[in-house]
């Protein structure tokens, strides 16, 4: 029988010690969210091993550091309404929630997520459901590139896919003083941007690392799938 929990605080610990985490809430977090139960059971015991895994579609749940350090990069606050572009397995979306939602019930804060592939939208559902973030996130079918007008605007929007650049509709729908964390360049290598939307509405765009994403495909991002 694996110790997943020990697992679990070995990684986290492991990702303080690389500076990859530095907050307090992303530390706790992840803790707190089981990324086993957001892994098809065939790759289970790897679920604290610091690497995408598959999730059948052709797609990925993003390795532990990634997800925690764009999760410090979006910097989310209790009551933050998030949008989250590419739900996958639900896990980024459970570790959001966490943040904004469970830990500060009377803010309200809440995560709305959009997935385009309707099997892994309901994989995170159930992923969700099992651990109870169900409460907090709201999982949505359809192209994020467009964003998600009917909750919007947001205080953070995260996308976790490969974008040719940063979709129009993503920068309408974030609030002035938001922010947006997202992979900007080919299909094979990109670059983290941090795009903070200042109060005049005028973009400031910080680069931070290199990094691999499978691609975000729709009328905003790649036109096509290869
Ligand atoms: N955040 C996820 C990992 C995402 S993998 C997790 O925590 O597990 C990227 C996901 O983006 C894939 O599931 C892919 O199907 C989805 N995707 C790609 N293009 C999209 C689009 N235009 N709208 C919504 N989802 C998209």
């Amino acid at each position: 029988m694996v110790d997943f929990s020990q697992q679990r605080a070995a990684l986290v610990k492991q990702l303080i010690t690389e500076g990859i985490v530095k907050s307090d809430k992303v530390k706790n977090a992840l803790m707190r969210v089981p990324r086993e139960e957001f892994i098809p059971s065939n790759y289970r015991e790897w679920a604290y091993v610091d690497s995408p895994l598959p999730i059948g579609h052709g797609q990925t749940i993003s390795a532990p550091h990634m997800v925690a350090l764009m999760t410090e990069l979006l910097d989310p606050e209790p009551g933050d309404i998030v949008l989250e572009v590419g739900t996958g397995s639900g896990y980024q979306a459970a570790v959001l929630a966490e943040i904004v939602a469970k830990n500060a019930p009377l803010k309200k804060g809440r995560v709305y997520t959009i997935e385009r592939i309707p099997e892994l939208a309901e994989f995170a559902r159930e992923n969700l459901r099992r651990t109870k973030y169900i409460d907090y996130v709201i999982v949505v079918v359809g192209d994020g590139t467009k964003g998600y007008l009917d909750a919007a605007p947001y205080d953070k929007i995260i996308v976790t896919a490969a974008a040719p650049s940063i979709p129009q509709p993503l920068i309408e729908q974030l609030k002035p003083g938001g922010r947006i964390v997202i992979p900007v360049g080919d299909m094979y290598y990109q670059r983290l941007l941090v795009v903070s939307k200042r109060i005049d509405g005028s973009l400031n765009i910080h680069k931070d690392t290199w990094c691999v994403f499978v691609p975000l495909i729709g009328e905003y991002g790649w036109r096509v799938q290869y």
